[in-house]
Parts: C-alpha cells; structure tokens; sequence
C-alpha cells in the first residue's frame, strides 16, 4: 500500500514569471512531484534526492491532478519538475509522461510547459510526446561549460559535450532549452565563480532560449554542507550575481537571463552583509519577472558599504592568483 503522502506533490506554488515567447510577464505555476528521485545522486550541492520516495505511477499522475487544482484560471505556466529528470522513464515512465501530456493538452490556458531533466535522458520520441502546448522548453542543469569544474567540483557526471548533443536534439524535435548555471559551486573563489557564468553563459548561449542563473545555496545533507560547516564555503555574495547578469546580458543582446534568488539572504543562501540583502534580492525578483535591465542598474546608487568588502575580496583573488606573482 502506497503511503497517503506519496499522492501530493513535494510542493507547488504560484508565481509570476518572465513569458519570453510572449516577451511579457504572465502567472506560472510550478510543481515538484515526488518520484523515486534522481539516480545520479552524486552531485556535490545537491540534496533534493532526500525528497524522493517509493511512489507509483499513479500516485505522481494524482500528485498532479491535485497541484492543478490552484492552476490560475488565465493564461500561465506550468513547470513540472521532479527533482531529478522528467524524461529518466525510471521516474516518470513512457505511459505517465504521455497521460501528463494529456492533461496539459486538455488546459487551454497553459501557454507554455517546462520540464527538467540531465541530458543523457533527452530523445526525439520524448519531446514528441511533450509536444501538446505552444511553447515547449526542456531545462538543464549545464551548471558550468568548464569541464574540470564541472566533473571535479560538482560531480555532476556528463561533459559540455554531452550537453551540447543534448540540446541540440532538443532544439531540432521543436522544444527551447532552458540552461542552468550555478554561481559559486565549492572550491572557486568568488571572483573565479563570477568569471565563470559570464564565460559558461556565452559558450551555452547558441544552444539555448534561456540561461537561468542559480545562485547556489547550501542544502541539508550534501557535500557542500559539509564543507560549508567547516568553513570551506561561503554561498555567493549578491553583490556577485548582479554583476554576472549585467555582464551577461551586455555580451549578448538576444539571451534572456532569468534568475530565481532561492534563499537570498539566509546565510545558507546567497547573501550580502545582512542590512542591503532585501533591496537586491526584491531587485533580482523584479529582474527576473521583467528582464529589465534598468532595475539592477539602479541597484548602483545603494551604498551599503558591503560593496567595498566585496570589492576588496574580488581584488584579493588577483593579488593571490595574479600571474606576475606565481
Ligand atoms: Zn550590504
């Protein structure tokens, strides 16, 4: 008997979101199904598989149908994410990803459907199946186009290479893709980091209708929690993200960056020195619905005198790692 929890999704919510097809800002609505969860599992900030469970088929299509209840009654998006891979059928088999397309198909207001999922699962039969709303996208978790960071920081197990197969599968079965990047994985220094997601941003950018940038967080249960509570790692400043969006979107005048800031403020979240975090995170949530580029230049007049910490820190890194002293 399958428990009564296992019939409601992990989570689901509400929000605005950024409408790139439709370049304005509709309602979304965002559900986690609880599935039996990744099976990589290895990466080094990840704790999402602790959310997985022994859940049937049934159960996840009833996880679903109960989320849609708060579906908005306009237009608006709907993601579908899992916390693993939407298109892994150990997760979400053949029968049930058809039977989710079913019920997308059937809401007319659903104006654009986004799932996640780790490349090695992407196939043209897949994205046929999911192909029943206007828009389509496919997101994923690229993290850095840096091979080395990559595989020795973050484990995440699959090359730019395999990304790049991947996405360009994607785009020629009709879907967008979604890439993610993280700022600050362990191991980098702040400045690094930064360079980074620009670099990863303008190498992933030919494959991809959207780069999301996650700031990254400290999760229960990870390696990165670990190292965290040792005081190895500190989550990224604010101060950081704002600068790689700018600088993002200053090299390519078409991406579209979005930015969720999870946890912005905490101090397992991206943060400042406490007293300015606020006005930066509510700026990054405008950003983020808007694409308006002006609301974080704005962000210059604040004088809070973090910045100058931030800045000493980002100058350190070259006094460290400058050339003409190694
Ligand atoms: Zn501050």
């Amino acid at each position: 008997m399958t428990s009564p929890k296992n019939k409601k999704p992990v989570a689901s919510w509400l929000d605005y979101d950024f409408f790139k097809e439709g370049r304005r800002t509709i309602k979304s609505l965002t559900v986690i199904l609880r599935t039996v969860g990744c099976q990589w599992r290895k990466c080094t900030p990840c704790g999402y598989w602790h959310e997985s469970a022994d859940v049937t088929q049934a159960d996840i299509l009833a996880q679903l149908e109960h989320s849609l209840r708060k579906r908005p009654d306009e237009e608006f998006i709907l993601k579908i994410f899992t916390s693993g891979s939407f298109l892994d059928e150990r997760e979400i088999s053949s029968e049930t990803r058809k039977e989710i397309a079913r019920v997308v198909e059937k809401r007319k207001e659903i104006k654009k459907l986004i799932v996640e999922t780790r490349p090695e699962f992407v196939s043209a039969e897949k994205i046929e199946d999911l192909k029943v709303v206007d828009h389509l996208e496919i997101a994923i978790g690229l993290e850095t186009a840096d091979d080395f960071i990559r595989s020795k920081y973050i484990n995440k197990g699959f090359s730019f290479e395999d990304y790049k197969i991947a996405a360009k599968n994607v785009n020629k079965s009709g879907a967008a893709v979604k890439t993610y990047l993280l700022l600050k994985p362990p191991f980098i220094s702040e400045k690094k980091a930064i360079e980074d997601v620009i670099k990863s941003a303008a190498l992933a950018s030919p494959y991809s209708s959207i780069i999301s940038l996650n700031l990254c967080n400290v999760q229960k249960y990870t390696t990165l929690e670990k190292l965290w509570k040792r005081k190895y790692y500190r989550p990224p400043w604010l101060w950081s993200a704002i600068e790689a969006i700018k600088e993002m979107m200053k090299q390519d005048e078409n991406v579209v960056v979005m930015s969720d800031p999870v946890g912005a403020g905490h101090k397992r979240g991206p943060h400042n020195c406490g007293k300015c975090d606020m006005e930066i995170t509510e700026a990054i949530k405008k950003f983020n619905r808007t694409q308006d580029l002006s609301v974080l230049e704005r962000l210059a007049e604040i004088d809070c005198e973090c910045k100058e910490v931030w800045h000493a820190l980002l100058n350190f890194d070259d006094f460290l790692f400058g050339s003409n002293l190694l």
